[in-house]
């Protein structure tokens, strides 16, 4: 009997120890996720009176179809004049969206289906895509995706190169603390550094930095105005202009847990895609990569892709740190990761089952 309570106790203290542990390491698998707002529900969404073109395809005739016209004209799927643009669904715009549909992975129809149409309204980036031709998109499908802008523009200065950046005195948001936003380009910057030989450093003098980063509302001089919550969420140049815009008039988000709104835009997933372009790269149409040109709201984006990282190196070469395989690895680690919680979960519920057989 007393070494039955022996071994009994002892049991008890093993869970007990056990358990606590498996609580600290599995919490953050637990923690709720933001949900994602794939519905836009907001009045001041850009695009979502795009809706009512669902299911239009050629030879439809819809009310303020010219509107769209002029959205794939900017995003570069539409050659013409906005001024020019009728509400006739027309062969050019069957082919614009095809060239869409490919560019974003969807199913090639040149129809205005739910997927189209979702894609269509999502918050996006406002420099304009990379549009080849549907068998150019055939051809790189299995391999490359990222792209560049015309000519290839990049930095030219002798590796390694030192960028400098600066945050604008007078185009900035009050809805977040500047060191906030100062962190979130600094971690941006340093995904990057830390593939290509580039550093970044911060300097005070914005008229003199390589880099110029503001927010702004509206018109505000470059030709490219912001339109509001979601539709365009930021742009930037090619190199070397380096000036990196955002809309001010987003909610910009740090921390989804603080910030509920369901318009949030998360700052670092859209500070890392923008930098992509300061530094040469244009969109691409891998779905994963911070070159992608979509970002649904409440969404955070802040991995380098190997698609990312090819092109980025592609121009600038290695950074002599970065290990081509690390990526791999970190991908094996993380998903050592998953399993050593599910092993936990199979032991404590081992545990908690054998406690209750032994009415504890
Ligand atoms: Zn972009
Ligand atoms: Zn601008």
């Amino acid at each position: 009997m007393f070494s039955f309570l022996k071994l009994y106790y002892s049991f008890l203290l093993i869970c007990l120890s056990l358990f606590p542990s498996f609580l600290s390491r599995a919490t953050p698998k637990y923690t709720l996720t933001p949900v994602t707002v794939t519905t836009l529900i907001d009045k001041n969404a850009t695009w979502q009176h795009f809706d009512a073109f669902l299911d239009a395809g050629r030879g439809s005739h819809v009310r303020g179809l010219w509107e769209l016209k002029k959205y794939f004209n900017h995003f570069g799927y539409l050659q013409g004049q906005n001024l020019n643009f009728t509400d006739s669904f027309d062969e050019s715009l069957e082919s614009a969206v095809a060239q869409y549909q490919a560019n974003f992975g969807l199913s090639v129809t040149g129809k205005l289906d739910a997927d189209t149409v979702a894609e269509v309204v999502s918050p996006r980036c406002g420099l304009a895509d990379e549009v080849h031709g549907l068998g150019h998109q055939a051809m790189l499908h299995a391999t490359n995706h990222f792209e560049y802008f015309p000519g290839q523009p990049r930095w030219a200065r002798p590796m390694p190169i030192t960028l400098t950046y600066a945050f604008s005195p007078l185009h900035m948001i009050s809805a977040l603390p500047l060191p906030k936003i100062k962190e979130v380009f600094n971690r941006s910057f340093d995904r990057w550094s830390s593939v290509i030989p580039v550093n970044f450093t911060e300097i005070n003098d914005y008229m003199f930095a390589d880099i110029r980063i503001a927010f702004y509302k509206g018109d505000h001089g470059d030709g490219e105005p912001f339109d509001g919550a979601l539709g365009v969420l930021a742009h930037a140049f090619s190199p070397e202009s380096g000036r990196l815009h955002l809309d001010a008039a987003e909610t910009w988000a740090v921390d989804f847990g603080q910030e509920m709104s369901k318009v949030a835009v998360d700052l670092e997933s859209v500070a890392t895609h923008e930098i992509g372009h300061v530094l040469g790269l244009a969109h691409t149409t891998n779905k994963e990569s911070i070159m992608y040109p979509s970002l649904k709201p409440r969404t955070r984006k802040l991995e380098l892709t190997l698609d990312d990282i090819k092109g980025v190196q592609a121009l600038y070469g290695s950074n002599p740190n970065y290990k081509f395989g690390s990526l791999l690895e970190s991908d094996i680690s993380s998903n050592q990761g998953t399993r050593f919680s599910i092993a936990d979960i199979k032991v404590t519920t081992f545990l908690l089952v054998l406690m209750m057989w032994l009415h504890i």
